[in-house]
């Protein structure tokens, strides 16, 4: 058998039970169904993979007021004890890596080849949390003349965390460990179009001993189960990942019950190339930073902006790369490129080729869907753009790559900053000075210079501007999911204004 038989082999296997039962929510550690259903669906051929429970307001509320009840013992459980169950979460999670990380590249339509990495960094990032979550209520000693001020975190409360449906399972454990490493119960709802990692994710969490209400899975729609967790009383935080437009509704959702946000929301990321890069290196990351994971990924490199000198070589050289991208069934392992997740996003993707057309830019590879079953569209490269064009400003989300040419480092820098994003820059020069100069100016959250996103969990990830309120990672996650307190003891008998005396 080949390898691509043999994985499908496997995913079948995996996927019985979700065929027979459907996908239940796990609300204060059972399973709820027996309600409305949704369908999810493979974006490889369309067929079906399983009912999904369709959570509603009724469940979100019965997942909040389970996610209250756990929270004082989940809170004063030790960060010993907590630390030992996140660990068990990352051993079940490497145990069942490859059910994982097959049924993502089906439900999502993912490559194998990133999806299998995917899976294990899901596991890294619970135990990066669970080393932490001892240390996670220290605080300082701050004295002052007659006072002891010492300081110290509190979990916040029940956490809402939504997730869309780029790599949704390393995603949601990447809010999801922090929040419990703090303390704070949570209520999951994935994004409909990928929720079969949501659920062996929740599974694995009550296998590894976590107690009944402290994970809440509800499935179910934006408007609905998502809204109505945005607007629960007993919630008291969201974590957010996805578009900027859906930040900003859960902002004016959450207003009236004061929600704490943290959002992680789109970018339209440039990929700066100065002349006296390394250029292969350069022309590697461009290349992996826009058509891996289908181009579907926060931190893509979207736009290419490229010394006007070297232009006509690179812009060759990355077209002819491009066009050997092989796209096929996300899970052969040979697939670089698989099909985009759904009709819907196929059709927004798509549509850009003909607004690039009209908008007088040269489609120098791919520009059109791929013929034949799924959801599947060429890796495009769309050069001679100008910045004020839409394919320049407005996140594609797909493996398609802007490129625009710049004359001067002043050029690039206007260039660059000249959009409503701002979550990564990478920057490709060789000259030192020029590097940290350009990086300093440059308007993002994350910098790589001379490097494609390479991730390290204790550094602050997030972006500005339209990209993100907030950072994750290392103690900047914690300072979301808890609240500083203040606690000044008096140390004498300092002097008390007397009223009324
Ligand atoms: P989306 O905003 O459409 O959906 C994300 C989640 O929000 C889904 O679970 C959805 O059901 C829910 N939702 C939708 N409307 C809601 C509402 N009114 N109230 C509450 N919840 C609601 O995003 P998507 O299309 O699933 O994901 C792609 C987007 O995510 C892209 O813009 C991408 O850049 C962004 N993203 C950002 C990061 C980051 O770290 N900055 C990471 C991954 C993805």
């Amino acid at each position: 058998m080949s390898d691509l038989e043999t994985h499908r082999a496997r995913l079948e296997a995996y996927l019985v039970r979700f065929r027979e039962n459907g996908i239940a929510n796990l609300i204060d550690g059972k399973d709820v169904a027996g309600g409305a259903t949704f369908e999810t669906r493979s974006p490889v051929d369309d067929s079906l993979i399983s009912a999904v429970a369709e959570g509603g307001a009724d469940d979100i509320d019965a997942a909040a007021r389970a996610a209250r009840a756990a929270f004082a013992g989940w809170a004063a459980m030790s960060g010993a004890q907590r630390k030992k169950t996140l660990h068990r979460i990352a051993d079940l999670i490497v145990e069942r890596a490859d059910e994982i990380a097959l049924c993502e590249c089906w439900d999502t339509g993912q490559a194998y080849r990133f999806m299998s990495k995917a899976a294990l960094r899901g596991a890294e990032n619970f135990r990066y949390y669970a080393d932490l979550a001892p240390g996670a209520r220290d605080g300082q000693s701050l004295p002052s003349p007659g006072h002891l001020n010492i300081t110290g975190r509190v979990p916040i409360g029940p956490v809402g965390v939504i997730t869309p449906w780029n790599t949704p399972f390393m995603l949601s454990t990447w809010k999801i460990a922090p929040a419990l490493a703090a303390g704070c119960p949570i209520v999951h709802k994935p994004a409909e179009f990928s929720p079969v990692t949501a659920r062996i994710l929740a599974e694995i969490a009550h296998e590894a001993g976590l107690p009944a209400g402290v994970w809440n899975l509800v499935n179910g729609f934006g408007e609905t189960a998502g809204k109505a967790l945005t607007e629960h009383p007993d919630i008291k935080a969201i974590a957010f990942v996805g578009e900027s437009r859906t930040g900003s509704m859960i902002m004016k959702q959450g207003a009236d019950t004061l929600k704490r946000c943290h959002f992680e929301l789109g970018g339209k990321n440039p990929v700066v190339v100065f002349d006296d890069a390394d250029l292969e290196r350069a022309l590697d990351a461009a290349i992996f930073m826009i058509y891996s994971l289908n181009g579907e990924r926060c931190t893509s490199s979207s736009r290419l902006l490229v010394h006007d000198t070297i232009a006509d070589e690179f812009e060759e050289r990355l077209a002819s790369r491009v066009n050997r991208i092989r796209i096929g069934n996300p899970l052969d392992p040979a697939t670089e490129l698989g099909p985009l997740i759904h009709r819907s996003h196929f059709d927004k993707v798509t549509g850009y080729f003909d607004i690039a057309r009209k908008d007088g830019a040269t489609i120098a590879a791919g520009g059109e869907a791929v013929s034949g079953k799924g959801w599947y569209v060429k890796p495009t490269l769309f050069t001679g753009a100008r910045q004020s064009m839409r394919i320049a400003r407005e996140e594609i989300f797909g493996p398609v790559l802007t490129s625009i040419r710049f004359s001067s480092e002043e050029e690039a820098l206007s260039i660059a900053n000249d959009v409503d994003y701002g979550l990564t820059g990478y920057v490709w020069t060789n000259d030192l000075s020029r590097a940290l100069r350009f990086s300093e100016a440059l308007e993002a959250g994350m910098i790589w210079v001379n490097s494609e996103n390479v991730r390290h969990l204790p550094t602050p990830f997030g972006g500005m501007k339209a990209s993100g309120i907030g950072r994750d990672g290392g103690q900047w996650s914690f300072d979301f999911y808890m609240e500083q307190k203040n606690i000044a003891f008096a140390t004498g008998q300092h002097k008390i204004a007397r009223m009324g005396a």
